[in-house]
């Protein structure tokens, strides 16, 4: 008699990734074309053919557990290959998004994350949190000092507990994903003994983008990743610093002001977050460029997508309006900017495991799998 696999696929799965931005899943008749254009895809089990048809079949378990959707890098190659229309980069991107999201702690703000209308709430919930903090309740007289509006202290505080929750919300979540990668591999590593062997070689690839740099049709992608990744790092420092400045005077230098902002334009903090700001918003700009000039054949992205890009756009664009505004000594404008600043910076940063942003950390962790199980191209 011969062998036969009995296919159980899960409807509900094949609505989620619909809805998650794979609509087009349907479409695709198997021709392959995708998997030769595929820049990244190793010649052994190549990708995205594979994962078409397990979407199409529901194939949830497999494709939850093929690491292979985190080496695509969405350039949409093979999408603007594909006879069919099927826009297979999208549909991995919508496989990907499904699954950061199920694999959330807690698992409620992965679904809140990925439905457009819980934005108000999302949004909201900051700027509850920012009133809340207010030193008083008018606009502070005299010098535009932020300190004065909104202390320090109590938004170090804030950052603190919820840097926390993100790190146990990503902990949970990447170990949840590392278990899924690793079943049916007798003595297969933790995740914490893989990193301690795999993560520089990973690392290193990611900061030279090196992926990035493979996909040949699109190599705008290259330069709007590199610039937001690095104009990124920049600001990091530039916080950093700053934040360093402030608990410094406050624990060692009190009363010392060169120890807090406001900084001189030319300042190594002011110098670092306006090139970091500058890159930020060249590489979101290229991102929507690209993103529209290809719509027709690739799609305009997901949600997420989206989502992520206008929120990393707006952080930066806030952020030149608040110094801008000081600096024109319009205090009411300064504020205004600076709470707004602050509350993208929060949607940005306290919600990470549960936005785009987790995409990033999902994927190191699947480009060590792929390091331990030499799975290269
Ligand atoms: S996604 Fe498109 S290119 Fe890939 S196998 Fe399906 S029809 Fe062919
Ligand atoms: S989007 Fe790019 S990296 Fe992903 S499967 Fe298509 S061609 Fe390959």
């Amino acid at each position: 008699m011969a062998d036969s696999t009995i296919v159980k696929p899960d409807l509900d799965f094949i609505k989620d990734v619909k809805s998650l931005g794979g609509d087009s899943l349907k479409k695709c008749f198997q021709c392959a074309t995708c998997s030769v254009v595929c820049k990244l895809t190793p010649e052994d089990n190549p990708f995205p053919r594979k994962e078409m048809i397990w979407a199409q079949w529901g194939l949830k378990d497999k494709l939850m557990q093929d690491p292979d959707i985190w080496l695509c890098y969405n350039c949409n190659d093979c999408s603007v290959h594909c006879p069919r229309g099927a826009k297979p980069g999208e549909v991995l991107a919508a496989v990907r998004n499904y699954s950061f999201i199920n694999l959330a702690f807690p698992r409620f703000m992965g679904k809140i994350l990925s439905q457009a209308r819980y934005l108000p709430l999302l949004f909201g919930f900051p700027i509850l949190l920012l009133l809340l903090m207010l030193r008083g309740n008018t606009i502070p007289s005299g010098p535009i000092l932020f300190r004065n509006f909104i202390p320090y202290e109590v938004i170090d505080i804030a950052a603190g507990v919820f840097t926390l929750l993100v790190f146990i919300g990503l902990f949970t979540g990447t170990n949840r994903f590392w278990t899924i990668l690793i079943q049916g591999i007798d003595g297969a590593p933790t995740l914490l003994s893989a990193s301690k062997s795999y993560l520089i070689p990973v690392m290193s690839k990611i900061l030279r983008h090196e992926k990035f740099n493979d996909c040949v049709a699109n190599q705008i992608r290259y330069y709007a990743h590199l610039c937001i990744f690095y104009g990124f790092v920049l600001c990091l420092i530039a916080t950093s610093i700053s934040a360093g400045g402030i608990w410094a005077e406050k624990l060692f230098f009190k009363g010392n002001e060169l120890f807090l902002p406001p900084w001189s334009f030319f300042s190594v903090v002011k110098v670092a977050g306006n090139l970091g700001g500058i890159a930020i918003v060249v590489g979101c700009l290229l991102v929507l460029y690209n993103r529209s000039v290809n719509k027709d054949k690739a799609g305009a992205g997901t949600y997420l997508d989206s989502v992520f890009t206008w929120t990393i756009l707006c952080v930066a664009i806030t952020g030149f309006l608040t110094q801008f505004a000081r600096m024109a000594e319009a205090a009411f404008l300064a504020y205004l900017f600076y709470v707004l600043h602050l509350v993208f910076v929060f949607y940005l940063l306290a919600y990470l495991p549960y936005s785009k942003f987790a995409h990033m950390i999902y994927r190191t962790v699947a480009m060590i799998f792929a390091e331990y199980t030499n799975r290269k191209k």
